[in-house]
């Protein structure tokens, strides 16, 4: 007689459609952020009894005999079958953030720039044409630029919050339009009710990038965007260890970017969704940490004789502020400042001086970065094109993890000093 096996054909396997694996804690059923975290998307009794959610490491999955793979094909059993569609740890995964961004079906992918050219590549064919607003990630509008285009999809990009200026880019060949928010490194706030809107008065599809806020701070979808995107990379994963990517919308939407997924091949290895389902359980603690010591320092470098100006959406001075009140639970953890009266060298000494935060790109961790944009992202690039990126020489970007505020803001009171 077979004992009971998790993982065959028998039903007992995760099921493909993720967000039904723990309906009690999906979308709307009104549990907070960090019991959804902590919760959503996972079986109750696990293999072993175990509380953990077990790494299945096979790049196959073995059927008992022919009549199971017939049940599987004729659409009667839900089971994996092949590494590249898919495995149990990462259908976790995606259930636990649907149901954090209040979506019917996420997919998962192996960066967050494989889940952008994946959804792109999904909805988008020659002929086509795509918008975003200017300040989304570089690597993401350079796919569109240097790539889509390469197979006859148009690309345009309009000024980051001049909606009126994104409505006048629409045409009758766009079919998506896309931007971050905040955006990195001026943390520029979208309008996400608005955008939808321009989306849905043009019959064209919304996508918002929202790395930078994670679903405890804003929930895009809620806002009638159709797709969210994450780099998991950031503060999903939350522990600088791991690339991955996510795309979360209505399921009619979402399966043809999974489907595409699986021949595209850029899916996430076993080990990856097991540090990420334990990465996301602390989600909302940590964001609260990031909000906390995002405030305390843009108010910090604020009042700070030799700091120019500071961008952050929490504070009272910035463009954005108003937006980010009525639509965010908190700011996040960026904060970007001008040292003032430096030049580029005497910049750099003051990120080298600092000695909590860690000279690095990235963001979201729960240790504290620090970097010059343009040495970092832009050094490549003419003054001139810096400039119109709204990049100076003596901007610093700060992604502050969860160290207490107080260390960070002493550490930074004493780095600025090298400009004295
Ligand atoms: N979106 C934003 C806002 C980012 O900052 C990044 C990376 O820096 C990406 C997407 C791409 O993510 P990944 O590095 O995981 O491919």
């Amino acid at each position: 007689m077979d004992s009971p096996e998790p993982f065959r054909s028998s039903g007992s396997s995760p099921p493909r459609d993720a967000s039904a694996i723990d309906s009690r804690l999906g979308a709307g059923h009104g549990f907070g952020p960090s019991t959804t975290a902590v919760h959503a998307g996972e079986s109750r009794q696990k293999l072993a009894d175990a509380i953990a959610d077990p790494i299945v490491a096979s790049s196959t999955y073995t059927f008992r005999d022919t009549r199971a793979i017939l049940d599987l094909l004729e659409g009667k059993t839900s089971r994996e079958e092949y590494g590249r569609y898919g495995n149990p740890g990462e259908r976790v995964v995606e259930a636990k953030l649907a149901a954090l961004d209040g979506g019917e079906m996420a997919v998962l992918f192996s960066s967050g720039m494989a889940a952008l050219v994946g959804v792109l590549m999904t909805w988008l064919n020659a002929g086509e044409e795509v918008v975003f607003f200017d300040e989304c990630y570089h690597r993401s509008r350079e796919f569109c630029r240097r790539h889509l285009t390469r197979f006859g999809v148009g690309f345009r990009e309009v000024k980051t919050g001049d909606y009126d200026a994104m409505e006048a880019a629409i045409g009758p060949r766009t079919k998506m339009v896309v931007s971050e928010s905040p955006t990195n490194p001026h943390l520029s706030i979208v309008d996400c009710a608005r955008f939808a809107d321009i989306g849905r008065r043009h019959g064209v599809m919304t996508l918002i990038d929202a790395t930078l806020c994670t679903p405890f701070n804003q929930r895009p979808l809620e806002s009638g965007v159709d797709f969210v995107l994450h780099s998991a990379t950031m503060y999903l994963g939350g522990h600088n260890d791991l690339i991955g990517g996510v795309v979360v919308g209505a399921r009619e939407r979402m399966q043809p970017v999974r489907d595409l997924r699986g021949v595209m091949g850029g899916i996430n290895s076993p080990h990856n969704c097991y540090l990420l389902e334990r990465g996301l359980k602390t989600l909302a603690l940590r964001m609260e940490r990031h909000n906390a010591n995002g405030l305390a320092v843009a108010r910090f470098l604020e009042s700070h004789p030799r700091v120019e100006k500071v961008w952050y959406p929490g504070l009272e001075s910035h463009p954005y502020h108003a937006v980010a009140a009525r639509s965010m639970r908190g700011y996040g953890g960026l904060v970007t400042f001008l040292v003032k009266d430096a030049d580029w060298e005497a910049t750099a000494r003051v990120v080298d001086a600092a000695r909590i935060p860690r000279i690095g790109p990235s963001l979201g961790g729960v240790e504290s970065l620090i970097e010059q944009p343009m040495v970092m992202s832009y050094w490549n690039y003419s003054p001139a094109e810096r400039a119109s990126f709204g990049i100076h020489d003596n901007m610093i970007r700060l992604a502050l993890g969860i160290e207490d505020p107080s260390d960070l803001v002493a550490d930074l009171a004493r780095a600025l000093e090298v400009t004295a």
